[in-house]
């Protein structure tokens, strides 16, 4: 079974690159009708923040994005201490004995010699007695995953093809901290193995732990004595940056809460995040079939994806135009029925703007001033308003007969004294919810003042 995961650090509120790759995992899952999994990767209990966890449930839930099941890092250091324990045993592990400080002159001496600043894998040379020198001084060690140079690391990746790189050109990575606690990269790969994660797919800036983190799947499953495991499908989409092209800043913080303020609907963002960065039209599908059956990895091109506020507005308006009464009834202004959202919505961008018109409906409206001869045409106006089935109908006929007026200066005067406005929803959908007394007390309010 296809099986997805989207693993968060609870350090932060997700961002719409966050959101992005929740959303491709989520709908590789449902494609495949597979599972789908959200992962609080809290292995560091400084940063991680429980408020957090809170947050990535509540925006994912925003944007209809649902888990099969939940993990907690924190949860499970049980398993990374026994993954750890076998590695070492293989002589996959090894402590390492060098300061920080050290480590930072080695990388600059390489640096400043043109050479790639690799780790030199000293610690691996110490012997027994010497080891044990540094741990009568109190140093306690940190620990490296050995790679095998031998072994070249390849893999078909889903987005950039096949990628290949030398084991002997990646520094062999920490993988634990002196005082125990763990980095991103074992941690992953041993959920990875006992979830039963079949495709990672993630930002391009993890192309190089994928290397590493291959050469660790295989290392657990010999460990775990060759079982029937298969190292997971990889695939790396490339980042989403600003509409200037750059990798802004302001995407770094641009989360749901800013979305949900700004009107934007869950399904706008959905829509074009679906489809951001890829060869497929961007359009505003409300419909998540319709998107979960077209979404293809080898659609996603490898250049970085623009996102742009005003395709999303645009997205946006369009997804609210399709939006029916039901599906927003909760969010509409007290009063406000089916006939009513039925005449605001063309005119809408986001739902928020709906109690903007539907004060045209309820009052006060904004009361103009009109020429004298506009003053008499209302009038005449309210003399000929007569209620029907159509009264918008009945009453611009009869005034068009009435007085030879078409067009414009039929329709405006009569539109700006009932709403107060030169544009908005349709007259005819209007009057009706305005009601024959109050039109008539509108027509004759312009009419006298
Ligand atoms: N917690 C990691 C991150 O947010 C997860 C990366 C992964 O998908 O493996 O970058």
């Amino acid at each position: 079974m296809v099986t997805t995961r989207f693993a968060p650090s609870p350090t932060g509120r997700l961002h719409v690159g966050n959101i992005r790759t929740a959303l491709h995992n989520w709908m590789l899952a449902r494609k495949h009708g597979g599972r789908f999994l959200l992962r609080i990767d809290d292995t560091d209990p400084d940063r991680s923040k429980e408020e957090y966890v809170d947050a990535i449930r509540a925006d994912l839930s925003w944007l209809g994005i649902e888990a099969e099941g939940e993990e907690r890092q924190s949860e499970r250091m049980d398993r990374y201490n026994a993954a750890f324990d076998a590695l070492r045993e293989a002589g996959r592990v090894y402590p390492c004995y060098e300061t920080a400080q050290e480590l930072d002159l080695r990388r600059k001496i390489l640096l400043g010699r043109g050479l790639p600043p690799i780790y030199d894998r000293a610690a691996l040379t110490l012997s027994e007695s010497e080891r044990a020198a540094k741990e009568a001084e109190g140093i306690k060690p940190h620990w490296r995953f050995k790679l095998d140079h031998d072994e070249t690391i390849e893999w078909d990746d889903g987005v950039r093809g096949h990628q290949k790189f030398d084991p002997a050109t990646l520094s062999d990575p920490v993988i634990r901290r002196a005082d125990g606690s763990w980095l991103y990269m074992l941690p992953s790969a041993v959920d990875d193995v006992d979830m039963g994660v079949t495709h990672v797919l993630r930002g391009e800036d993890h192309v190089s732990n994928t290397a590493v983190q291959i050469q660790m799947f295989t290392a657990l499953h010999a460990a775990a004595g060759g079982a029937q495991q298969k190292t997971p499908e990889f695939a790396h989409e490339a980042l989403l940056v600003g509409r200037e092209g750059k990798l802004s800043k302001r995407l770094g913080s641009l989360g749901c809460d800013a979305f949900r303020e700004k009107g934007i609907e869950p399904e706008a963002l959905v829509a074009l995040l679906a489809r951001l960065g890829t060869s497929l039209p961007v359009e505003p599908i409300a419909d998540r079939n319709t998107l979960i059956e077209s979404f293809d990895l080898s659609t996603f091109g490898r250049a970085p994806a623009k996102f742009d506020d005003a395709e999303l507005e645009r997205i946006n308006t369009a997804i609210v135009h399709q939006l029916s009464f039901d599906e927003v009834r909760e969010r509409l202004p007290a009063g406000m029925d089916e006939a009513g959202w039925h005449a605001v919505q063309p005119n809408l961008s986001t739902i928020g703007e709906a109690s903007e018109w539907w004060r045209l409906v309820t009052g006060p409206i904004d009361r103009l001033d009109f020429s004298a001869e506009d003053r008499a045409y209302l009038s005449e106006a309210a003399r000929l308003l007569e209620w029907s089935e159509d009264p918008w109908r009945s009453l611009t006929t009869a005034l068009k007969e009435a007085t030879g007026r078409k067009g414009k200066p039929l329709f405006l005067p009569l539109r700006q004294a009932l709403t107060g406005m030169d544009h908005g929803p349709d007259m005819g959908e209007l009057l009706p919810l305005i009601g024959e007394a109050e039109v008539r007390a509108r027509l004759e309010h312009a009419a006298h003042h």
